[in-house]
């Protein structure tokens, strides 16, 4: 059975800078021009004060790992060529949290709060992935 290709996210209009950013390898995210929040994923108005006045600002790309898992069994799926793999939610030092995968990972000891830094991997013409890997 020839396994499936990987998923490639659903782009709302709103989100479309975020992955224009990442194919320039920035981690772009949005800041609230109103209270000054950073808000991540990427929204049409402000979570905490529902202004629609937000602008698109670049993270440092460092965070440290908030909660991960480390897969290392899974069904035939796009992703069995990549086991063991890890998921995990990066806290940005914005303050906002990220789903992403950690990569580089295999001579380090995984633990939270540890400090990560972005890396961008590219997945096809259209989409390029930020992941994290370990400081
Ligand atoms: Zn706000």
């Amino acid at each position: 059975m020839e396994n499936p290709n990987k998923p490639t996210p659903v782009v709302n209009e709103w989100a479309r800078p975020f992955w224009e950013g990442t194919r320039q390898h920035k981690l772009l995210i949005q800041q609230c021009k109103e209270c000054g929040a950073y808000i991540f994923y990427p929204r049409m108005c402000c979570p905490e004060c529902f202004s629609q006045d937000i602008a698109w600002v670049e993270s440092s790309g460092r965070g440290t790992l908030y909660s991960f898992t480390i897969v290392e069994n899974n069904p035939p799926s796009a992703f069995l060529q990549d086991l063991p793999y890890v998921v995990a939610i990066v806290k940005l030092e914005e303050g906002v949290q990220m789903l992403t995968n950690i990569v580089d990972w295999q001579s380090t000891t995984l633990r939270c709060d540890m400090p990560v830094v972005v890396t961008f991997e590219k997945l096809n013409e259209e989409f390029t992935l930020p992941k994290f890997r370990p400081v």
